[in-house]
């Protein structure tokens, strides 16, 4: 914490192998309440310093914090696969992309446009009244708390994309740990730890602390210091971490990303050919993937009721049967999709249509296939909610005999009825015009629903780039105007400040006269390159 470890006070915990049930030492100490005030104070006491560093300090120290990671090597793998039963392949990328991010952070930090600096000169003779200097920058937030997620115990957790780009925007972080991989999240811990130390910043920068229950969580979110919540786990925990940080007496912005089951809908001109058997096998193999524990799974795929879609279903039928289940994360989650799934399964004109093997220990759970129609689909909001595993609800519309126009507005009547959601993916047929309508109908629709759209593919693969977006309407994500993945991220956790008739010595260097820091800077209106300025 801070830079130093401290003895636990309040018990301590132990990692749980999700393939075997076994206990794996060494036992993490939880902290208590003056512990946790301690680790925000120190953030706080830690944030004029660290927001003061230069874009290429900033870079540098992030760069570090990659390099130590890469560092820890192989067994950070070993590591997290005990702890999560992920696969080791599944972890090396997940590594890779963990310091990948970091530098892409470094990047944006050392290119410095997220700052976004801007300057309307002063217009002394402007009639009938003189306009004064203006300038404005983003500064950070300060300290933020976050929430490592369960499934992406390196690329969401203690220094994954939440930690990631709040530091790269300036602001101290204190990491709760997801108590699924403690091990992990100390391993990393003590790599941005020993970054944070060999860069001179104060301890305070970065503490990540482990506690029993949600009580640590809500202690974080409704402590003054703390500024913003990253978070990356279920409705209810986001919704109570919402609901917290918004009764303080100064409310603060949860960024949370919760539910989202990924609606994908296939088009009639999809499915010709061989179509049908090869969407349905890329379909099963993105359900499944990783036992179906990606916040952007295919839960639900729409499929015309027709002869291409009934080879398609046929397909997906016989691939999800043959298929076996992989240890999910945790017991509790392995739970959760049970009732998930048995809940959906009892409802009401769903079938099951597929039930695959179990895979070995106690939370390998076999992958499943439902079925409904789209009439009971559009009007049952519980058909639509996601259950975080590898089931997937095959959604059948009524598509013979029907014009492209008829087909478009019962397509876009269904997708009205959905929540937010990360994703949506179209699958049309190249050259028909009759998905071409039903296209052009539903992108509108999709556009106010959804954070990212595909068009042909499958959601689970997120890029980490400058285009990307991962956020989505509420319940995907509790504000739909930022992203918690790609370089946009860094928004979420600055504000703008401007600066009216302040004298040039006064002013941060970001809007020095000099552009010190040679950034692009919006002048009077139009961006201009720092090269031109000079
Ligand atoms: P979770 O239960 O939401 O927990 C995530 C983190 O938030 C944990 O550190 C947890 O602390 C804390 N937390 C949860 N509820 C809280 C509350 N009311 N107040 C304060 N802190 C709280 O998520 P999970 O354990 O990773 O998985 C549970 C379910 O979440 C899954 O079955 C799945 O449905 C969903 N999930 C969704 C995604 C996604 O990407 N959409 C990802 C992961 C999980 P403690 O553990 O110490 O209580």
């Amino acid at each position: 914490m801070a830079g130093e470890p401290v003895e636990g006070t309040t018990g301590s915990l132990l990692a749980t192998d999700p393939a075997t049930g076994e206990e794996v030492g060494p036992a993490f100490g939880l902290v208590d309440a003056a512990q946790i005030e301690a680790a925000t104070r120190a953030a706080e006491a830690a944030f004029d310093a660290f927001r003061s560093q230069s874009p290429a300090e900033r870079g540098a120290f992030l760069r570090r914090i990659a390099d130590n990671i890469d560092e820890i090597g192989a067994e950070l793998t070993a590591r997290a696969v005990r702890e999560t039963g992920l696969p080791e392949a599944r972890l090396e990328g997940e590594r890779g992309r963990t310091v990948g991010q970091l530098r892409m952070f470094a990047d944006v930090v050392e290119q410095g446009d997220a700052l976004q600096a801007r300057i309307d000169p002063a217009l002394p003779d402007r009639l009938p009244a003189p306009r004064p200097d203006l300038r404005q920058a983003q500064v950070p937030l300060g300290p933020v708390v976050v929430f490592g997620a369960s499934n992406f115990p390196l690329a969401f957790s203690t220094a994954g994309g939440d930690t990631a780009s709040a530091l790269a925007a300036g602001c101290p972080v204190v990491v709760k740990a997801h108590n699924a991989h403690p091990g992990t999240a100390e391993l990393v811990g003590q790599a941005v730890a020993r970054a944070v130390a060999d860069s001179g910043l104060p301890g305070g920068v970065f503490s990540l602390l482990f506690g029993g229950g949600n009580e640590i969580g809500q202690t974080l979110a409704a402590d003054p210091r703390v500024k913003a919540v990253a978070f990356t786990g279920s409705r209810a925990g986001g919704l109570a971490l919402m609901r917290t940080a918004a009764a303080r007496p100064e409310p603060v912005p949860v960024f949370a990303e919760m539910s989202s089951s990924n609606p994908v809908v296939i088009l009639p001109g999809a499915l010709t050919g061989d179509a049908a058997e090869d969407l349905a096998r890329a379909y099963v193999g993105s359900l499944t993937l990783g036992a179906g524990q990606f916040c952007t799974n295919p839960g639900l795929v729409l499929v015309p009721a027709t002869p291409d879609g009934d080879r398609f279903f046929a397909a997906a039928e016989r691939l999800v049967s043959e298929a076996t289940g992989q240890t999910m994360l945790t017991g509790p989650i392995a739970s959760a999709r049970t009732a998930g799934a048995d809940s959906l399964a009892a409802e009401p004109d769903v079938d099951t249509v597929a039930t695959g093997s179990a895979g070995p220990g106690p939370n390998a759970l076999a992958p499943m296939l439902l079925a409904t129609g789209l009439k009971s689909f559009t009007t049952r909001p519980r058909l639509q909610q996601e259950v975080f595993g590898a089931v997937g609800l095959l959604v059948r519309y009524p598509a013979d005999g029907q014009s492209a126009e008829a087909l478009a507005d019962a397509l876009a009547e269904a997708l009205e009825a959905l929540e937010g959601q990360l994703t949506a993916t179209l699958h049309a047929g190249p050259g028909s015009e009759d998905d071409a309508v039903v296209v052009r109908r539903l992108l509108p629709v999709l556009e106010r629903k959804v954070g990212r759209i595909l068009f042909g593919g499958w959601p689970t693969g997120v890029e980490v780039t400058h285009a990307m977006v991962h956020g989505g309407p509420f319940p995907a994500t509790s504000d739909p105007r930022g992203t918690s993945v790609g370089s946009l991220a860094v928004h979420r956790f600055l504000r703008p400040v401007a600066y009216q008739s302040v004298p040039d010595a006064f002013l941060p260097p970001a809007l020095q006269e000099a552009n010190p820091w040679g950034l692009n800077r919006r002048v009077d209106g139009t961006v201009a390159p720092a090269e031109d300025r000079a």
